[in-house]
């Protein structure tokens, strides 16, 4: 098979890749690089598409020597920037048996015994949120396509249902849909707002950084054609969740979708001891959350699910005469997202979750949990340092007191570059703040608490 007539022999091009592929899959990355500017790309990588060729050594010696050093760690147990993350040696090396195996997930037929398995890992998703047998979903490649997907069936499903009640604004099909969401949400949702074609409607936070049923009344009450309230469970700057329960009564009072977007902190449902500030999830319409992020499986995966699956068919299938050929009984991936042709990408998360146990990944959730109050404690004592707010989940956020956003900068870079640290500043009601983001079980909560200790005094 290596040696075809048309391509030739690739032996070598298969060998260099698999053992870089095996190598740094027991390594893991390095947290010492880091990005380069194109300029400096041009330079060192010069033209590697060429009409005859580089052939496997040249090209490989380019990845491994080049192109991978200029890229940054995002799963080391010390980058505690953005969302990071933070898979499972088992799950990164399953990445590889995806890519060997070369599925078309898109369709049942094609599919089957990989769907049914990335069936499995949703049905464990669901029994978290407290979902029944018409709930389904399938992988899609982030939270912003989740995100899409979701609202697009919002909007979609919405829209229908206001027409079958009746609902018309001035004896006319309702115009001018809008979307609502906290100051704090993602900028994935404007974004979708963009492509959806609607007006967002954002609702101030409470003083604890929460979106909340009063508040959405009232956002409801001055814009009737709001179709969906998008609530998050776990924002990405400061880990704070939204008053879940009180939207859903309010939202499905004024006939309108929730969307919960928990791309980060979707997976602490598993986790006992935060497991209250998600009540009222088990009504909400939509859900997504990221294995790439606190699920421990690599790039990319997202998992976005409906708590009925028929709206999602109704917005998504696509009807063709070769697709309709495969008449079957089973849902297609396909038919629950925007996408067609797809990468089972849930195996990595699958085959991790069937080797570990569910209980094993409780506890690594719990695990960052766990070290995120105990470094918010260390800067609720400290005498240099302030705390901005009290964890929910797993993000820290918090101050030096006195420093400009120069000194910020400064002390990052420094930390970032000897791969000690990788925190980066950020915003906070306009200030200038540090953000730690929690979700490696291997942090060693203590060694970042020294590095605060004795770098920021
Ligand atoms: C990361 C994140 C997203 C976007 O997810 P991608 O996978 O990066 O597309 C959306 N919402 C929240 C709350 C996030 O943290």
């Amino acid at each position: 098979m290596l040696k075809s007539e048309f391509w030739g022999d690739e032996t070598e091009a298969v060998n260099l890749a698999l053992d870089w592929a095996i190598a740094h899959t027991v390594s893991g990355s390095d947290p010492k690089t880091s990005f380069k500017s194109s300029e400096e790309l041009k330079k060192e990588v010069g033209v590697s598409i060429t009409s005859d060729g580089l052939g496997a050594k040249e090209a490989m010696r380019l990845y491994s020597e080049v192109l991978n050093p200029a890229t940054r760690s995002a799963d080391d147990p010390m980058a505690l920037a953005f969302i990071p993350g933070a898979p499972t040696r088992a799950a990164v090396a399953f990445d590889a048996v995806v890519s060997a195996a070369n599925v078309h997930g898109g369709m049942w037929e094609m599919g089957a015994g990989a769907v049914f398995a990335e069936n499995q890992v949703l049905g464990w998703i669901k029994s978290l949120l407290g979902w029944t047998e018409e709930a389904g979903g399938t992988f899609v490649s982030g939270g912003t396509l989740g995100n899409l997907s979701a609202l697009s069936a919002a909007k979609h499903t919405i829209k229908e249902k206001w027409r079958q009640m009746g609902r018309f604004q001035n004896g006319r099909p309702i115009t001018g849909y809008k979307l609502a969401c906290a100051s704090t949400a993602h900028s994935s949702v404007r974004t979708i707002a963009t492509v959806l074609d609607v007006d967002i409607v954002t609702i101030p936070v409470d003083a604890g950084g929460h979106l909340t049923g009063e508040m959405l009344e009232k956002a409801l009450v001055e814009n009737p054609t709001i179709f969906a309230v998008v609530a998050t469970s776990g924002t990405t700057n400061t880990g704070i969740v939204d008053d879940i329960n009180s939207i859903v009564t309010v939202a499905h009072k004024y006939d309108i979708w929730v969307h919960i977007d928990g791309a980060y902190g979707g997976a602490a449902l598993a986790a006992p001891s935060v497991r209250h500030f998600f009540k009222g999830i088990e009504k909400a319409d939509s859900f997504i959350v990221d294995p790439h992020k606190w699920l421990f499986a690599p790039y990319d995966c997202c998992a976005v699910l409906y708590r009925d699956q028929k709206h999602a068919i109704h917005t998504f299938s696509q009807h063709a005469e070769y697709l309709d050929a495969f008449g079957n009984e089973e849902v297609n991936p396909s038919d629950l997202a925007i996408h067609l042709s797809r990468r089972t990408r849930g195996l990595p998360l699958w085959y991790s979750l069937a080797i570990h146990g569910t209980k094993k990944y409780e506890q690594a959730i719990e695990k960052s949990i766990e070290n995120s109050r105990k470094c918010a404690e260390y800067i609720r004592k400290s005498s240099h340092l302030e705390l901005l707010l009290d964890p929910e989940l797993s993000v820290v956020v918090f101050a030096r007191k006195g420093w400009t956003p120069e000194q910020y900068d400064e002390w990052s870079n420094k930390l970032a570059k000897a791969g000690e640290l990788l925190c980066l500043p950020s915003k906070l009601n306009g200030r200038t703040i540090l953000r730690l983001a929690f979700i490696n079980p291997h942090t060693d909560v203590d060694k970042v608490i020294h590095i605060l200790e004795t770098t920021m005094k």
